[in-house]
């Protein structure tokens, strides 16, 4: 048995006709830059969410960028976030001419909300938590920790489309929030997409400004901006997902439910915990594994496709050597880099599929 990290081909083919009538009308409506499409898409996903604003961007790395630049956070600034992400959460800060500032992750591999004072400094313009895997950062702690502080609070929400704490979702307590439509997010193009929710007017229209050219009408240029639109084609694919995506995600819970219960009795592995009172949307399936390095050797032997998130935590990387962080500042991060696996995980992924990767662990470790 072959079994994939992720398998955009199966779920293309379960909805393939109201994509290619999607991509058939974009086309024959020549709708490629703005227009209905984008428009349609970004008002489904606002009202989904219950807010005011999306602004539909060219991908979600933008979308942090956007919404940095028009806070105002530049040169002189710092902005706090995790030490374990992609590199979009940090690289944004320093291109708006800020400095990040890392902090491990607790336990839920999100960051740990008990070391986030001790970086604050006169300095400090925001926090940027990243719900990472689909596991809810400790959202309410960190927006006490903004409120008390005066800070910014933007969530990265391109790996949790539709989790929750305490039944509010993430994305919604921040003053804007980011996410990605890359093809592999839980909610994915076809190439690069993006948006930006908010209930703020004023930030709203200048982040909608900034993405295009920093003209809000045509050849009316307020500002210098810069462009990241997001396309039709992408709009209307990512629209007829759209009636799919509730469902797609209970797929998922299902599917790590199904997890937990396989490998329970593994000795060798530690399963993810979830936070309470929280909904994890399961963007990734991690474990931390004994061995890790030969369990995806032996895996990949049997036809299993893993990944790892990250195998370099942002400090360490020669791009923030600069900074002149050491791996004891970041313990747990340090300790998880050589254990953390991330299991294929999608809301298509078979029981026969999950039992043959769980028998397959098993196996390895006998
Ligand atoms: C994917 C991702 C991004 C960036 O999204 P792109 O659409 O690829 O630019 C940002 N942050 C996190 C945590 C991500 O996983």
């Amino acid at each position: 048995m072959n079994v994939p990290f992720v398998d955009l081909k199966v779920q293309y083919d379960n909805i393939k006709d109201d994509i290619d009538s999607a991509i058939k009308n974009v086309i024959t409506e020549t709708a490629f830059i703005g227009g209905k499409y984008v428009k349609k898409f970004s008002e489904e996903f606002a009202s989904l969410y219950g807010v005011k604003h999306c602004i539909p961007v060219a991908n979600g790395t933008d979308a942090i960028y956007i919404i940095l630049k028009m806070l105002g956070i530049g040169l002189g600034d710092e902005v706090i976030t995790v030490a374990n992400s992609w590199i979009s959460t940090s690289e944004t800060i320093s291109q708006t001419g800020a400095r990040p500032v890392f902090v491990d992750v607790d336990e839920y591999f999100t960051i740990d909300v008990n070391k986030i004072q001790q970086v604050i400094t006169s300095r400090t313009k925001a926090i940027i938590p990243v719900h990472l895997y689909g596991q809810m950062a400790d959202i309410e702690a960190i927006e006490k920790i903004c409120k008390e502080n005066n800070l910014f609070l933007i969530e990265d929400c391109a790996q949790s489309h539709f989790s929750s704490m305490n039944g509010i979702r993430a994305g919604i307590r921040g003053i804007a929030s980011s996410f990605s439509f890359f093809p592999g997010k839980n909610l994915g193009a076809y190439g690069d997409a993006g948006a930006i929710i908010t209930n703020d007017d004023g930030l709203a229209e200048k982040m909608r400004m900034f993405a295009n050219h920093g003209a809000l009408i045509k050849h009316q240029h307020k500002i210098e901006g810069i462009n990241s639109r997001l396309d039709g084609l992408q709009a209307a694919i990512l629209s007829a997902k759209m009636s799919y995506i509730l469902e797609w995600t209970e797929n998922r819970i299902n599917c790590a439910n199904c997890y937990n219960n396989l490998l329970k009795d593994i000795s060798q592995i530690k399963l993810p915990k979830i936070r309470p009172n929280t909904k994890h949307s399961f963007h990734l399936y991690v474990i931390l594994a004994k061995d890790r390095d030969k369990l995806m050797i032996h895996l990949k032997n049997k036809g299993i496709e893993t990944a790892i998130h990250y195998p370099t935590p942002l400090p360490f990387m020669a791009a923030y050597e600069y900074l002149g962080y050491s791996k004891s500042d970041f313990p747990v991060v340090y300790n998880n880099q050589s254990k953390i696996l991330s299991l294929p995980i999608f809301p298509e992924l078979t029981i026969d599929q999950q039992t043959y990767i769980a028998d397959s662990i098993k196996e390895f470790f006998l």
